[in-house]
């Protein structure tokens, strides 16, 4: 018999810790501790929790791998994987990864001496730099923020497999659903929880999950020995969004194949990055590696900083703010938002110039996104 599919698995998450009951949702366990010698073992929420559990058994499952474990946010997720590192051990890191990754390798680990060197991925000769360097852990997102950059992540695993280099890969802007980086080879898929799996911008969280035993026991250690748990309550909100996952990531996928080819069309646009778009450098790999093209689309508007400035504020429905992932669609200006505290000499080598807007796109009708798009373009 088949084996159930990944939208039924997202709904039918199994235990729900209240059996007596014939509750259909889970309750939420806010209880800090537990009687001691309970027959599910739990002690004391740092370490464990019902609400932590049926969500990493979700997540587990939707990922296809063993074990799941969860973290306050999609940061605390980062900290639990770099945490495990020591004084001297080497990231090789992709140069293009999200900001908060950045800033705590650079301003928060690096006191402790964990070392980072940058790479282009996409560049062939990255796969010498991992032979050379022979880094304790690699560290990459795909597509990346905000240039949604396409990276192998199966000829990186397969190099660094051969060395026993741990790799990770930041699962974010895909989830499993869309993206298999366990798969690939990866040994840590993560994700922000926070953004698609949740999908409601009401709740923070991350996951870390993996096939790897001692991985999943450093997880654990990491999740109470550094106090990177997340709440119940927000573990709740995480597992009742998963389960429209699926559902709302068809359509989200939908609206941003149809927004980038018509965004690609109007004279006001410079350019749309697109990893389904045949216009995308890497737009063969995006479809081997890729189950679509995900719901974000990055542009270059012609117009200066302002111009695009007011371009982001005159949408009706897409709020200015950081963020992606959620139903409702969303717009960031990279220069003034994310990326406004790096130098303007780093924005222009990384691509991201004054004109440059990033669109998560939400599950509205297609035509009142489209209207809006239209209606900005036309007065910019
Ligand atoms: C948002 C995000 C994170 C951080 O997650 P938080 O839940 O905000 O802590 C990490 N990686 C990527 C790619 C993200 O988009």
């Amino acid at each position: 018999m088949r084996a159930p599919g990944a939208s039924t698995r997202s709904i039918h998450h199994g235990q729900s810790f209240a059996p007596d009951t014939g509750t259909v949702m889970p309750p939420v366990f806010p209880s800090s501790t537990y009687a001691h010698g309970n027959l599910e073992g739990f002690d004391y929420t740092r370490s464990g929790n019902p609400n932590f559990r049926i969500l990493e058994s979700v997540l587990a499952s939707i990922e296809d791998c063993k074990y799941a474990t969860v973290f306050g946010s999609g940061v605390s997720a980062i900290t639990a994987i770099v945490a495990t590192l020591k004084a001297g051990d080497l990231v090789l890191c992709e140069e293009n990864l999200y900001g908060c990754t950045v800033r705590l390798f650079e301003q928060v680990f690096k006191k402790f001496g964990v070392n980072t060197k940058w790479v282009d991925f996409t560049d062939s000769s990255s796969l010498d730099v991992i032979t050379k360097e022979r880094p304790t852990m690699i560290w990459l997102e795909s597509p990346t923020n905000p240039l949604l950059k396409v990276i192998n992540i199966s000829r990186i695993c397969d190099v660094a497999n051969a060395h026993k280099i741990p790799v990770v890969v930041d699962n974010t802007f895909c989830t499993a659903l869309l993206q298999r980086p366990l798969e690939a080879g990866a040994t840590l898929s993560l994700t922000s929880t926070t953004k698609y799996i949740n999908g409601h911008s009401d709740a923070l969280g991350g996951a870390v999950c993996t096939n790897n035993s001692t991985w999943h026991k450093n997880m654990i250690f990491a999740q109470k020995s550094l106090g990177l748990q997340p709440s119940p309550f927000d573990c709740w909100l995480i597992t009742r969004g998963v389960k429209t996952l699926s559902l709302r990531l068809e359509r989200q996928v939908v609206n941003a194949t149809a927004l980038a080819d018509q965004l690609a069309m109007h004279d006001s646009v410079n350019w749309v990055r697109y990893p389904f778009r045949a216009d995308h450098p890497q737009q063969s790999l995006a479809k081997s590696q890729m189950k679509a093209g995900g719901a974000i689309i990055t542009a270059s508007l012609k117009g200066d900083i302002n111009q695009t400035y007011s371009f982001c504020k005159s949408l009706k429905f897409f709020t200015m703010a950081e963020s992606l992932g959620g139903v409702e669609s969303l717009i960031c200006h990279p220069a003034t938002m994310t990326h406004a505290s790096v130098p303007s000499e780093v924005k222009v080598l990384l691509g991201i110039t004054d004109s440059v807007v990033r669109f998560s796109i939400g599950c509205e009708d297609l035509e009142d996104l489209n209207n809006d798009l239209h209606k900005a373009l036309n007065q910019l």
